[in-house]
């Protein structure tokens, strides 16, 4: 069997250049050409994993099926890749230090000074090669979070220098990317920028074999002589990163530039076919050629920052594409909802997804929300504390359990519908204890949830404390309100439908985790042709 090729990424002049993005491309590129490629990200902050962040801070938390809480790139690469990612794909600079710091603690250091270099770095090359050894993958892409010369990243730069010294030239190779800034005033774009950041990676004594140039216009060829000169890359190693419309377009512009044939050639790698993107060029296709359109409303507390509800816009995508309806989400504030006036404006939606949270702020806003969608039979999905939301709604309204809430919002309340299982009420640290992964979820026969998976046993990821208190069973289903999924093993119930509504489904998982460009997830399919379908029928 062949060695494992490592490719690192590494980013220069400023963040949020779409590291991921490239690498998850490129990663597609070889995947189409069969090679089995995986990405792992590192991430240099200090929290143990992104469990604990705030939304506002880095996006979205993803969650894969082993239950590690991690960043969103991950879900990009799952998304672009529809191979699944775990918690070996996504590492911080928080984990490894508890690591070595528990190793140190058992004595397995046998006395030395534990240090930076070599024990810190140590950690994080066995952790690089983790997935190599599996023999799962021919090609492993390690993107390193951050930017070139924070100090942060500098354990991580040195890990790598490491190992591509130790695996060898053949084996291992570095892609930098960076940004060629436009200056209006001169009307000119400028590589001294991506000149300082090359020379802050040499002077860790790594070389970018490739430089990927994100930039806002055409490079012409001179430009791309002078980066390939002062840089000392190749002049086809210079690859052109502009911007698109859509993520989705990376491939094919990283195809035209060469991304993937300048790897291949470093490397020495044999493709087994020729890139096949037929069914890549099939969702774009029609991705930008919808025939009709929805507008659907997402309720949520985070709503300033796009990347809180990532897997949710880009599932809609995946939905959209495939149903040829443009998907325009609205963000609401769930606070905005309770302005005097407001909640008539989404009678103007063809669909409102209440989206997952934390915390009582916005909640009531939500409850409206659901409220509102109910009686007026618009379409409605609810995610995680959607599907709350939901049960709250209905206890209140329809059952006169006025004052019913979740014990995560009061403890005042006498009908806590939503509540802590016994095994999460002596739990204290708040890091990796909620109800984490895939679990699976029996399905009932003949309900609405059945009928769009054609399945009876699903498995969906989770990511949450609360629960429907059981206790409430008999009185909640004894109405409208079904329990069409229930997790076999707890009897948890895990999803509700409503028996007297085209389309209202709450569910405790997070199907958006696992919608990909080649297998849309069947709840957003059906929910938009829900959508389209009321829609319609109000014209
Ligand atoms: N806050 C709720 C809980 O912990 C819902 C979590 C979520 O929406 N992911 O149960």
């Amino acid at each position: 069997m062949s060695e494992t090729k490592y490719i690192f990424v590494t980013g220069g002049v400023t963040s949020s250049l779409g590291k991921g993005i490239v690498a998850a491309s490129l990663a597609k590129l070889l995947q189409s050409q069969k090679f089995r490629v995986t990405i792992q990200k590192f991430d240099p902050y200090i929290n143990v994993d992104p469990g604990t962040l705030n939304p506002y801070e880095h996006g979205e938390c993803y969650v894969t099926d082993d239950g590690a809480e991690t960043d969103l790139d991950l879900g990009h690469y799952e998304r672009f890749l529809n191979v699944k990612t775990s918690q070996a794909n996504n590492v911080t600079t928080g984990r490894v230090y508890q690591s070595v710091i528990e190793k140190e603690r058992r004595g397995v250091f046998l006395g030395k000074t534990v240090q930076v270099v070599p024990h810190i770095t140590n950690e994080i090359k066995e952790r690089i090669l983790l997935l190599g050894k599996t023999g799962e993958y021919d090609i492993i892409i390690t993107e390193i979070g951050g930017t070139v010369g924070d100090i942060e990243s500098l354990p991580y730069i040195e890990a790598v220098r490491q190992l591509i010294y130790e695996r060898g030239d053949k084996n291992a190779m570095t892609i930098h990317l960076t940004l060629i800034p436009f200056l209006s005033a001169a009307g000119e774009l400028k590589t001294k920028p991506t000149q300082h950041s090359v020379k802050t990676l040499m002077e860790s004594g790594i070389k970018a074999d490739v430089l990927v140039c994100r930039t806002e216009h055409e490079l012409s060829n001179e430009l791309r002589k002078k980066l390939a000169l002062f840089c000392n890359v190749k002049y086809e190693a210079v690859i052109q990163s502009i911007d698109v419309e859509t993520i989705y377009d990376v491939p094919l512009k990283m195809q035209d530039e060469g991304l993937d044939r300048v790897v291949i050639d470093r490397l020495k790698l044999k493709p087994k076919q020729s890139s096949d993107l037929k069914k890549w060029k099939e969702f774009l296709k029609k991705y930008k050629n919808p025939k009709s359109k929805i507008k659907i409303g997402l309720v949520g507390k985070y709503v300033e920052l796009q990347d809180s509800y990532k897997s949710i816009l880009e599932s809609f995508i995946h939905a959209g594409a495939i149903n040829e309806v443009e998907v325009d989400v609205i963000t609401i504030h769930s606070e905005f909802i309770l302005e005097k006036g407001n909640i008539d404006k989404l009678m103007d939606l063809d669909g409102i997804l209440v989206a997952p949270g934390f915390g009582e702020r916005g909640i009531e806003g939500k409850i409206k929300a659901v409220e509102f969608v109910r009686k007026n039979k618009i379409p409605f999905f609810g995610i995680c504390l959607g599907m709350q939301m939901a049960v709250i709604e209905y206890s209140r309204n329809v059952l006169g359990l006025k004052d019913a809430n979740s014990t995560e919002m009061t403890d005042k309340t006498s009908n806590p519908v939503i509540d802590l299982m016994e095994d999460q009420k002596n739990i204290k640290n708040k890091g990796g204890t909620m109800r984490l992964g895939s679990w699976e979820c029996s399905l009932s026969k003949g309900s609405l949830v059945n009928r769009i998976y054609d399945k009876s046993l699903i498995n969906e990821r989770h990511r949450h404390r609360y629960e429907f208190n059981d206790k409430y069973n008999d009185i909640m289903f004894s109405k409208n309100l079904k329990a069409s999924g229930v997790n076999p093993l707890t009897g948890l119930i895990e999803i509700i439908e409503h028996n007297d509504h085209p389309w209202f489904i709450g569910v405790q998982f997070h199907p958006e985790y696992k919608s990909t460009v080649s297998e849309p997830h069947p709840l957003f399919v059906s929910f938009v042709e829900a959508a389209l379908k009321y829609s319609k029928s109000k014209k």
